[in-house]
């Protein structure tokens, strides 16, 4: 038998990810999983109803390399009517399957060998990957436990003449932190004649809480010129497992990016594409989220208001974190399998989302979940 060939990985020390972990033991000691972030309730019956009619009328063979034109229209419709901005859906808007690939594909089209990307943490596990398999070197900021705020002065001098991009995540996972305006004009005046790219992650653009509204870089004209946006409907409509999503920004980024995604994933899924575009038709199907969302919150902290966990406030995403300082000294992972293994509860350990592993004793819980769900996880919580 041949031998194994040999190889040098591309990406040394990455490990199995917390999420798989922490799931695994959900399911091997019948924890409630509020680990992983994804609803336990239905899509809409609708929107299923839309996808099954689109397969029957033979929506089934590939969609355009760009994505469904009517989706696109739609898009730009709803961008209208939230960030009062323009965007033409031919040029500017690209359909993904899911706003990981668009976030790797965003990457992959301008980090090149030695570049470096400014990436502030705790932060989605999927970018610093994708950096590095392109080359790329991650410079990370730290944001601190428990305000989670950036200081912008700090942030500005990361900035090097080796910097290609920034990535920007508002509202933060897994911190709950929205970014408001002045976090966005801070921003402009850094980026301010600097040939950096701004990738900026709204994948919970609908999930903002107590009266404040999302800022997205497209309300930010010199913003949006070097920007591009990412979001996901797996989030906004309750189907995580369906993976679609899109890119916006100005036409001659879009075009490098398009390079790259045909030859990707080339196109997305017809006919779920053809079904979102019909769905999106009426406004409400996306505009009562922050209700929802802000009730599932607070039914989810008031639940827990017995237990010793500390949380932090919630200002955006479907994640609540809590310290645990009153309770263990432990570390937050050896926390977390606890909570799993013995109490019955599986969350995510905040040092997961840092590089350097950073242990606030902070956990994340996930509470896009039934009320029934939530109501049995704060009973177990409250044993604490
Ligand atoms: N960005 C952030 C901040 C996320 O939390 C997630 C999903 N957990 C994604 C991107 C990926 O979204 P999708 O499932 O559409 O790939």
């Amino acid at each position: 038998m041949d031998s194994n060939i040999s190889f040098q990985s591309k990406l040394l020390n990455t490990p199995i990810s917390i999420f798989t972990i922490m799931s695994g033991l959900a399911n091997e000691h019948k924890a409630i999983n509020l680990s992983q972030g994804f609803p336990n309730f239905e899509t809409s019956r609708k929107l299923m109803d839309l996808v099954t009619e689109n397969m029957i009328l033979g929506n089934n063979q590939y969609a355009a390399m760009q994505g469904n034109l009517d989706l696109r229209l739609q898009i730009a419709k709803k961008i209208k009517l939230i960030y009062q901005k323009d965007i033409d859906p031919i040029s500017e808007i690209t359909i993904t399957a899911g706003a990981t690939q668009a976030l790797f594909t965003a990457i992959s089209a301008f980090v090149e060998n030695g570049d470096e990307v400014i990436v502030i943490e705790p932060a989605y596990d999927s970018y610093i990957p994708a950096i590095k398999l392109c080359g790329g070197v991650p410079v990370i900021y730290e944001l601190e436990y428990p305000d989670y705020s950036i200081d912008w002065e700090k942030l500005a001098t990361l900035f090097s003449a080796k910097t290609k991009m920034i990535i920007i995540n508002t509202p933060n996972n897994p911190a709950g932190k929205i970014f408001k305006k002045s976090d966005l004009i801070s921003l402009q005046s850094i980026l301010e004649n600097k040939n950096v790219i701004l990738l900026s992650d709204e994948v919970y653009e609908h999930l903002i809480y107590d009266g404040e509204s999302h800022e997205s870089v497209l309300k930010y004209p010199s913003l949006y010129q070097k920007s591009i946006a990412v979001y996901s409907f797996g989030k906004t409509f309750h189907n995580t497992g369906w993976k679609i999503g899109y890119v916006v920004g100005p036409d001659y980024l879009m075009q490098e990016f398009r390079k790259v995604h045909q030859f990707n994933v080339f196109s997305v899924n017809t006919p779920i594409q053809a079904a979102l575009a019909t769905f999106m038709n009426d406004p409400n199907e996306f505009m009562g989220l922050q209700n929802f969302y802000q009730a599932k919150r607070d039914y989810f902290l008031e639940q827990t208001k017995s237990s010793r966990l500390e949380p932090i406030p919630c200002e955006g995403t479907y994640f609540q974190l809590f310290s645990y300082k009153n309770v263990s000294n432990n570390s937050d992972l050896d926390f977390a399998k606890y909570l799993t293994t013995d109490i019955g509860v599986a969350s995510i350990p905040i040092s997961a989302f840092y590089t350097s592993k950073r242990d606030d004793h902070v956990l994340r819980f996930c509470f896009a979940k039934t009320e029934e769900t939530l109501e049995k996880a704060g009973a177990l919580l409250n044993k604490l």
